[in-house]
């Protein structure tokens, strides 16, 4: 038989699930720009804008273990490079124009991820009207926890969410601090894209981001999910 391939396809990324041998085959990674009004106002904005979106390939995830320490190597041409701590939604089925309560429903579990920006970078595509993807879609760019079922996270919609580096605590807020809830932030991506089983939704950060050199330990905390520990190398 012929290989129908040129090359060896890249594998399938996946995430693990807590709780479960199987793993999640990971199929996109959206991001919720602004979903926390006092990240919104520190980023010069009001804090009142309709949900906007930009994606990472899933590739760049960084799958972190609940009890180990994961590593991002420090990303080429920037000297900005910031964390962002993030409540990910992992979906379990999906569909297009979806109400707030079929949105709900699609919500396979959570998990706790860092979107990592080249700051600098994404400033200079916003003043040249350019698109994101340095600032934001480069390799390494979102480690992530494992996946918890919603199952067995209980009122993830009022956790605290933090990020403490080198021990001292820079991000400290509530999931209830989203400007769009949850299902609103799924909702609302529905009507600008098919979603589907194995879309990954990074929700948004609140306020507190910061620049982060080699050798930094971010440790970030959603109640309800393990710890996400990640060393820049
Ligand atoms: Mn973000």
């Amino acid at each position: 038989m012929t290989n129908p391939y040129i090359f060896t396809p890249p594998p399938q990324v996946s995430l693990p699930i807590s709780g479960e041998s199987a793993q999640y085959p990971v199929r996109r990674v959206y991001c919720v720009g602004r979903n926390y009004a006092e990240h919104a106002k520190e980023m010069g904005f009001s804090g009142r804008e309709v949900p906007f979106f930009f994606s990472k390939p899933a590739d760049a995830l960084v799958p972190v273990a609940a009890d180990q320490w994961g590593e991002v190597p420090y990303p080429s041409q920037t000297s900005n490079f910031h964390f962002e701590m993030e409540l990910v939604v992992a979906l379990g089925s999906g569909g297009k124009d979806l109400t707030v309560e079929q949105a709900e429903k699609c919500i396979y579990g959570y998990a706790a991820g860092l979107d990592m920006t080249r700051r600098d970078l994404q400033s200079e595509c916003k003043k040249q009207g350019r698109p994101w993807e340095v600032g934001k879609a480069f390799d390494h760019s979102a480690p992530i926890g494992p996946i918890y079922p919603v199952a067995d996270v209980e009122g993830i919609e009022k956790a605290a969410i933090s990020l403490e580096v080198n021990g001292q605590v820079k991000q400290n807020s509530q999931i209830s601090s989203l400007i769009w809830s949850i299902p609103e932030s799924i909702a609302f991506l529905s009507g600008l894209f098919e979603l589907k089983a194995g879309d990954l939704i990074f929700t948004g950060t609140p306020e507190g981001v910061g620049a982060v050199v080699k050798g930094d330990a971010m440790v970030g905390r959603i109640d309800g999910l393990a710890a996400l520990q990640v060393r820049v190398i």
